[in-house]
C-alpha cells in the first residue's frame, strides 16, 4: 500500500520526552502548520529523569516512562504533531540516566545498545516515510548525555542505511544556538531575575549545542509559534518550569527559552542565509 504523505517531510530524532519541545518546539509547530508532514522519532521514555513537581516525585522507572510517554503525546498536540515513533517501540530502550553514573552499564539502557539494530529501527521509520531532512543532535548529543551521544550516533548511522537502501536524506542538521544569541539571551536574563520564579540563573555552558555564530547555516524563525512551543513544554510538567521567555528544568536554575531555532547543515548544501529547512530542496514529488 502506497501511502501519500506532504511533499515536505522533516523527521527529528531526539533522546527523551521534552527534547522534542525545548529544542525544535517552535521548529515543529511552524512546520506542522504550513501542511509539511512532521515526524518524531523519541528513543527513550526518559525513565530516569528528575522529576519536579513534588505530588508526582513517587514516579520512577517504568511508572514515570508512561508518564512522560503520555506528557510527549500532550506537548506534540500543542504543537500539531501527529506522527511520533518511539524507536524500537515503546520501551525498547532505556533511559540510561547521566554520563558517569553505574546506570549506564545496565543492559536494557540506550547507552548500552547495538548501534546497527539501533539504526535499522530508524531506517524502517525512514523507509517509510522518506524524508528530505533530519535533525538530530551534535557527536556530544548537545551536552555529552549518553542518551544524546546514542541518539546521535543513531540518527547519523540510520542516514547511512538509509541511502544504501535507496532513500537518501537530503540535509541532515545538528541543533545549535549560536554563542552571541545566547550571550544576549542570558544578559537580559539577568536584568529580569529578580521578577521569574527561578533563584538563579543558569550558565551559558548550560545550554547544549552552543557554538561559535560562523557555525550556524539555518535560523529558523518560530516565533510565531511561541505559545505553542511553551504550551508543549509545559505538558512535560515532570521536567520543565515554564515562565515565559524562561524556563528551568529540575537544577531549578533559569535559562532562556529560544524561540527562532538554529541549526547547522552537517550534511547536504545548505543555501546562504538559510531560513528554511527545506531551502533548495525540490519538494514537487513524493515518488
Ligand atoms: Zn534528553
Amino acid at each position: 500500500m502506497t501511502v501519500l504523505l506532504p511533499a515536505r517531510r522533516l523527521l527529528l530524532v531526539h533522546a527523551h520526552p521534552d527534547d522534542e519541545s525545548i529544542n525544535n518546539g517552535a521548529t515543529m509547530a511552524r512546520y506542522a502548520a504550513e501542511g509539511a508532514h512532521v515526524t518524531l522519532v523519541t528513543c527513550t521514555l526518559g525513565e530516569r529523569g528528575e522529576v519536579i513537581p513534588p505530588e508526582l516525585r513517587h514516579l520512577a522507572g517504568a511508572a514515570l516512562g508512561a508518564h512522560r510517554r503520555g506528557e510527549l503525546s500532550a506537548a506534540l498536540r500543542e504543537l500539531g504533531v501527529a506522527d511520533l515513533r518511539l524507536l524500537g517501540g515503546a520501551g525498547r530502550y532505556g533511559d540510561s540516566g547521566m554520563m558517569g553514573i553505574p546506570d549506564n552499564e545496565d543492559p536494557a539502557c540506550f547507552w548500552q545498545a547495538d548501534l546497527d539494530e539501533a539504526a535499522r529501527s530508524l531506517v524502517e521509520v525512514i523507509l517509510g516515510v522518506r524524508p528530505q531532512v533530519l535533525v538530530t543532535y551534535d557527536d556530544d548529543g548537545g551536552y555529552g548525555h549518553p542518551d544524546h551521544i546514542q541518539a546521535h550516533r543513531v540518527a547519523m548511522r540510520a542516514v547511512e542505511l538509509a541511502a544504501e537502501q535507496g532513500h537518501r536524506i537530503e540535509k541532515v542538521y545538528w541543533n545549535r544556538v549560536p554563542r552571541s544569541v545566547a550571550e544576549a539571551a542570558f544578559a537580559r536574563l539577568q536584568d529580569d531575575l529578580p521578577s521569574l520564579p527561578f533563584a538563579k540563573s543558569a550558565s551559558l555552558a548550560d545550554v547544549p549545542g552552543v557554538v561559535d555564530d560562523e557555525r550556524i547555516t539555518t535560523a529558523v524563525d518560530g516565533s510565531a509559534h511561541a505559545a505553542a512551543k511553551a504550551a508543549a513544554m509545559r505538558a512535560h510538567a515532570t521536567q520543565i518550569d515554564v515562565a515565559e521567555p524562561y524556563f528551568a528544568l529540575s537544577n531549578e536554575l533559569a535559562q532562556p527559552l529560544f524561540t527562532t531555532e538554529y541549526y547547522e547543515l552537517v550534511r547536504g548544501r545548505a543555501q546562504p542565509g538559510e531560513t528554511d529547512l527545506f531551502a533548495g530542496i525540490a519538494t514537487g514529488e513524493t515518488s
